[in-house]
């Protein structure tokens, strides 16, 4: 017992001592009426480009509605509102960085007009010490190099010069962005390009999917129904064999709805351990008990945890089947908390998102987070469509 308390408190204070030293979280703002972007930003002490930048799924930044939600980033611990008498000089003197880098950050032409009240970006900087790579300066500060080299436009990163200043970007709290789940996907989707998906080409129309994973369950699949229906959304459901034969009911009204069933595999496993013929099996095995309830066979299947090898996709597609994974993570599995929901859902928000949320939880904040997440992107112009629809494939075999 006392070993292991002890490796629970050394773990605890590990995670505690290096925790990112930019981990304030951001925050949810709810539009108030008569409230403007501009106004919103200065109350935060943020700028609107940085307001905007976190909220990208604004499309009509001059039409912003009471109700709608706003994630306030992170970054505004860094901001300095410009004070009568300041210069560009003085404040770059202040925080210890070049004017010049100060003002590209702010992207300020005229070095000699600042105005008072303004609100300046103040960037975290890093200069190059002799012996250094861009490698070894990532590590030391506990992030990515691309992240690192993108920020600063770096096109050949082996050429640092010391003494150069390198921004740090700001890291959000998010744990998995929008960049990350993009990063590892890409080479994969080059490898399987009919077969793998994690977000739709929509051609400037304003779409995205709402998904839900594990269901059917009685309660929580019928709350998310009876929402869809009332804003009329249509969504759709990857259902888990074991709980497809009891719940038949439940699914004849997921499609009688308008909504798009597709298979999430009969037992969850992680499908990169099972040899082809348990695959198949993974699959068939739903496939007979969905259509004998519901006379279809699916063609649209999402791979438990998001787990998929090149073995797996192979076997998937013979199998005719698209591979579906999301763009947006909204952990509403694990995080119990309406705010921290939105705060994971909205800034990852694209044209052809395909948003990951959970219909099998007996308490979850799914049901509370839905209706501010559908009337934001609404007001934004952004239709709801079924996976199918966004990536114009067939929902059925
Ligand atoms: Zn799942």
């Amino acid at each position: 017992m006392r070993v292991r308390k002890l490796i629970v408190l050394s773990a605890a204070f590990i995670s505690f001592c290096c925790m990112p030293v930019l981990s304030y979280a951001d925050q949810v703002h709810r539009v108030l009426p008569g409230e403007t972007l501009s106004g919103i930003a200065r109350q935060h002490g943020i700028t609107t480009d940085s307001l905007l930048g976190n909220n990208q799924y604004i499309s009509y930044p001059d039409m912003i509605y009471a109700g709608q939600v706003l994630i306030i980033p992170t970054e505004n611990k860094q901001a300095y509102q410009v004070k009568p008498g300041d210069t560009l000089y003085r404040i770059a003197q202040d925080f210890e960085i070049s004017m010049a880098t100060l003002a590209d950050v702010n992207q300020i032409v005229d070095r000699d007009r600042i105005y008072s009240g303004q609100i300046l970006s103040i960037p975290k900087v890093y200069t190059v010490k002799t012996g250094d790579t861009l490698y070894r300066i990532a590590r030391s500060l506990g992030m990515n190099m691309s992240d690192l080299a993108v920020e600063n436009g770096l096109k050949n990163p082996d050429k640092l010069f010391v003494g150069q200043a390198l921004i740090i970007p700001v890291q959000s709290s998010r744990e998995e962005t929008l960049a990350d789940i993009e990063r590892e996907m890409s080479p994969t989707v080059a490898r399987f390009p009919d077969t793998l998906f994690y977000k739709g080409y929509p051609d400037g129309r304003r779409a995205v999917a709402l998904t839900f994973d594990d269901g059917p369950d009685k309660k929580a699949t019928s709350e998310v129904l009876d929402l869809l229906k009332m804003y009329r959304v249509p969504a759709t459901f990857f259902l888990v064999g074991s709980n497809v034969a009891r719940n038949g009911d439940m699914i004849k009204r997921i499609i009688a709805e308008g909504h798009t069933v597709a298979s999430h595999t009969w037992s969850h496993p992680d499908l990169r351990t099972l040899t082809d013929a348990q695959l198949i099996n993974e699959m068939t095995q739903l496939e007979n008990e969905i259509q004998r309830i519901t006379g279809l066979r699916t063609a649209l299947m999402r791979p438990p945890y998001g787990f998929v090898s090149d073995s797996n996709l192979q076997k998937l597609r013979e199998m005719g089947y698209k591979v579906i994974k999301w763009s947006v993570d909204t952990n509403d599995w694990r995080d119990q908390d309406v705010d921290k929901v939105l705060i994971n859902t909205m800034p990852d928000i694209r044209d052809g998102a395909i948003i990951l949320m959970h219909d099998y939880l007996q308490k979850s904040v799914t049901k509370e987070a839905l209706p501010e997440m559908i009337q934001s992107l609404r007001w934004q112009g952004y239709t709801f469509v079924t996976v199918d629809e966004l990536l114009g494939v067939n929902a059925y075999q």
